[in-house]
């Protein structure tokens, strides 16, 4: 795919055979796996392939019922009056079957997320998996966080998007269940296979029935969650217009929220920053996972001084990236996540073109069949451009100069969103200075994406409220 490595690597696939995938599977409610009450099912397909995976139970309001009275009893009775110390060994046993059914998993996600094998294996699963053991570690020490006196919220009403399918589950899982709370988590339409995994590692650590039920299904299954009454606690993350609607939705109800929804983050590259770090931190900001990350470095702010410079060795670099096979362990970018995004990707990027950006890719072939996009370079972008405004979500990146710290600033913030940011200089004032006026929930300094479960993530404005990790995120789950 690329005009600039002199010889191609050879396939290197990773073996699917260490998955199976059943033909069809149930909703999983009070620790069984069933039917929906009405029979409905949906497809969840290969994006790389479009071959379909397998069919999965579709939850109406009636199984969104049942999940939600059975977390209600699995609280009242076994898990909210459970010690502390008792809880954890249940989330010290989930973390430890993730470790060890790590390439199952691995393997599982790529193929119905469509993201390389390299990123699940690396850092999708071993976070999920770090994530279980960190919260572990504090179901047994709550009285120690600092909050005072503090209880479970109750039910925890969860869903959570398609980019990150077994990260963002644990990620709702891990501090409900160590704060004592019992869950329903909804997974994305397109992405349910390794939740559905995540329900058989439930039962494979005998986690009491009903402290975890996860029910698949579209939107409709996702707004029948949040609305229901038995749910008192609610977590989403995604777009911020869902978002939205469910803010409306849960208006008056008293119940608790958390939101992480988009972003449109500023990688910010000064002069003296050592520039072929930065290009690796651009590269990471926003071409790993194919862009479809919230707090991606969608917009490239690069000091005017040095953007030629900077640029030509980016271009270089992707010219480099591998696209194709998610299971090949050589391949940097794999498929974008469903058609619906594809278009989503094409409209966003033809915009910028009619808006007068020069767009830029290197060769790169792609793929007869699935869904794909090659990564995506704009120069040229006003800030007025709906490229430099809205979330993409895909592997394109815009660009932008600047030529003082000030106006890097108010580019910068020039957003309505305020997730996330990078900056590259090798001054550590300059970093603490930018830090200090960027309106970004996180501020990476020449590094990007790095994410731990002990630090707490989380937005301003359109990017949401609330923390998750850390202790912030432990909070979120208490009544305290
Ligand atoms: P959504 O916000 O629609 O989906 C996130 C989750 O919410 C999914 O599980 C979805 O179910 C569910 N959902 C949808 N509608 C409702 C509702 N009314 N009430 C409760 N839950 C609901 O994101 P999309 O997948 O549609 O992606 C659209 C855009 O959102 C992307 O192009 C991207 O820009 C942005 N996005 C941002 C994310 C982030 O982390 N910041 C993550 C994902 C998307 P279902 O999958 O069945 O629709």
């Amino acid at each position: 795919m690329t005009d600039t490595v002199p010889w191609d690597y050879a396939p290197a696939p990773q073996e699917r055979g260490i998955v199976t995938i059943a033909p069809s599977y149930g909703l999983f409610v009070g620790g069984e796996f069933a039917a929906a009450a009405d029979g409905r099912t949906f497809a969840t397909v290969n994006p790389a392939t479009e071959e379909p995976l397998a069919e999965v139970a579709l939850a109406g309001e009636a199984d969104v019922d049942r999940a939600v009275r059975a977390a209600r009893a699995a609280y009242e009775k076994v898990w909210g009056p459970m010690p502390g110390a008792q809880r954890a060994k249940y989330i010290y046993r989930i973390a430890r079957l993730i470790a060890e059914r790590a390439r199952e998993f691995a393997v599982l996600e790529s193929l119905d997320n469509g993201k390389p094998i390299k990123e699940s294996r690396d850092v999708d699963v071993p976070l999920a998996s770090a994530h279980f053991f960190y919260h572990a570690g504090w179901a047994d020490k709550l009285e120690y966080a600092g909050f005072g006196p503090a209880r479970p919220v109750g039910v925890a009403g969860q869903v959570i998007p398609w980019n990150f399918p077994l990260l963002m589950a644990a990620w709702k899982l891990a501090p409900a269940l160590a704060a004592g709370n019992t869950c329903v988590l909804k997974p994305a339409e397109t992405t349910p296979l390794t939740a559905l995994l995540l329900a058989e590692v439930c039962q494979q650590a005998e986690l009491p029935a009903g402290v975890v039920n996860i029910i698949t299904g579209a939107g409709e299954t996702g707004a029948a969650l949040v609305a229901h009454p038995g749910v008192d606690k609610i977590a989403f993350t995604g777009s911020t217009e869902v978002g939205k609607q469910i803010l409306r939705s849960a208006a008056g109800t008293g119940k608790k929220l958390t939101m992480e929804l988009g972003g449109k983050a500023a990688n910010i590259v000064f002069e003296d920053a050592p520039l072929e770090g930065a290009v690796e931190g651009i590269v990471n900001g926003i071409f790993f996972n194919q862009g479809h990350v919230c707090c991606a470095g969608s917009r490239l702010l690069v000091q005017e001084s040095v953007a030629d410079i900077l640029l030509d060795r980016l271009r270089r670099r992707l010219g480099t990236l591998r696209l194709g096979d998610p299971l090949d362990k050589n391949t940097d970018i794999g498929a974008i996540n469903s058609r619906q995004q594809l278009d989503k990707i094409r409209e966003l990027s033809a915009a910028g073109e009619t808006e007068g950006a020069e767009r830029w890719s290197p060769a790169c072939e792609l793929p007869d069949r699935g869904y794909w996009f090659p990564p995506t370079l704009f120069t040229g972008v006003s800030q007025s451009s709906r490229i430099a405004r809205e979330e993409i979500f895909g592997p394109v990146l815009s660009v932008l100069t600047f030529r003082t710290p000030e106006e890097a600033v108010a580019k910068a913030n020039n957003t309505p969103y305020g997730l996330s940011a990078g900056v590259w200089t090798e001054k550590g004032s300059r970093i603490l200075w930018l830090a200090q006026r960027m309106r970004a929930g996180v501020v990476w300094a020449n590094t990007y994406n790095r994410f731990d479960p002990a630090s707490p993530f989380g937005g301003y404005r359109e990017s949401g409220f609330g923390r998750e990790g850390g202790r912030h995120g432990l909070r979120a789950y208490l009544d305290a």
